[in-house]
């Protein structure tokens, strides 16, 4: 008989020899909170609604209250500009929100900011661009001031998303000139992923038409090159990044665990993104899979590979199921 088999003999045995156990600590919870308060579910995302900022602070509360330690928040204004200027006006919607929910939280909740063009302007790019070319400096430097709004209001990590070449530099050096050199740093690498469809209805204040976009293999990473990532980690990393997030989690597994071959002191998030949970949600609701398990196995499979924490829309539901 071999150890593995003398092992698998019973499920307490398999409990200790496990050498990993996903938690709560792991989870990072995105919510959608709009200005405009309507509080619909999110067309492409069935089981997600957008929210109202009081809303926010309750759903912040589940999350708290299941063990979550930290969210993402995306903002829906109401009326983004050519320029995306708007994201600096004083007292804008996104700052609202991040000093309401600092003031209820404090402590016991990570803010995280996902700053990105496509919040802000009209044409909804993630980048400034002319001519169908991404104009990186400009984008860099005008996600550094969104930065430090955010950070301003409460902000505890800054998640830039554009993947403007730069972008962390400009942001870090933002930060420190602004007094926030205590806030951290958490970059986006994405790949060329068509798992993000459903998300890109999300982000449009008439929601379910989907946004426009520039190409993006003009600044997102070929779903084919590992090397290519690994040297957009090394750019965003040498230049400060503190936290590197990989995007989408499923497909890109070995590139989690290559950044944690490559990168064993900096910590790595994994998005499950909007078509990941598309396509649990979509399978459970035909009967084809159980949806707990499959979600299990995913966020699991996800950690092994080597994830040290996951941004996932299911964070409440794996937060039950991990708490049963
Ligand atoms: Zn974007």
């Amino acid at each position: 008989m071999s150890v593995t088999t003398r092992i698998k003999k019973s499920k307490q045995m398999l409990r200790l020899v496990r050498p990993f156990e996903l938690s709560t600590n792991d989870l990072v919870f995105p919510i959608f909170v709009r200005e405009d308060a309507q509080t619909l579910e999110v067309p492409s995302m069935k089981g997600q609604r957008y929210l109202s900022l009081d809303e926010a602070v309750k759903t912040c509360q589940k999350a708290v209250d299941a063990g979550i330690p930290g969210v993402m928040v995306f903002g829906v204004i109401n009326h983004k500009d050519e320029d995306g200027s708007v994201a600096l006006q004083k007292d804008g919607f996104h700052a609202q929100v991040f000093r309401r929910l600092k003031s209820e939280f404090d402590q016991n909740l990570v803010l995280i900011s996902n700053v990105c063009m496509c919040d802000f302007t009209r044409e909804e790019f993630c980048v400034y661009s002319k001519n169908g070319k991404v104009l990186h400096e400009k984008t860099a430097q005008m996600l550094a001031k969104i930065a430090v709004a955010h950070a301003e209001a409460g902000a505890d990590l800054i998640a830039p998303a554009a993947m403007a070449d730069g972008q962390v530099l400009q942001i870090r050096a933002a930060l420190d000139a602004g007094g926030f050199d205590d806030v951290a740093v958490m970059s986006y690498i994405k790949t060329d992923s068509c798992l993000f469809q459903p998300f890109y209805q999300t982000m449009t204040q008439s929601a379910g038409t989907a946004r426009a976009g520039i190409d993006s293999s003009k600044f997102r990473i070929d779903i084919i090159n590992e090397k290519m990532f690994i040297q957009k980690a090394n750019l965003e990393i040498s230049q400060g990044a503190d936290i590197i997030i990989v995007k989408p989690a499923l497909t890109n597994l070995d590139l989690i665990l290559r950044m944690k071959q490559q990168f064993p002191t900096v910590p790595i998030a994994a998005y499950q993104v909007s078509g990941e949970y598309a396509m649990i949600k979509t399978t459970a609701e035909k009967g084809l899979l159980n949806e707990d398990r499959l979600l299990m196995e995913t966020l699991n499979s996800i950690k092994r590979a080597g994830a040290d924490m996951i941004l996932t829309y299911h964070g409440l539901e794996a937060a039950a199921l991990l708490n049963r």
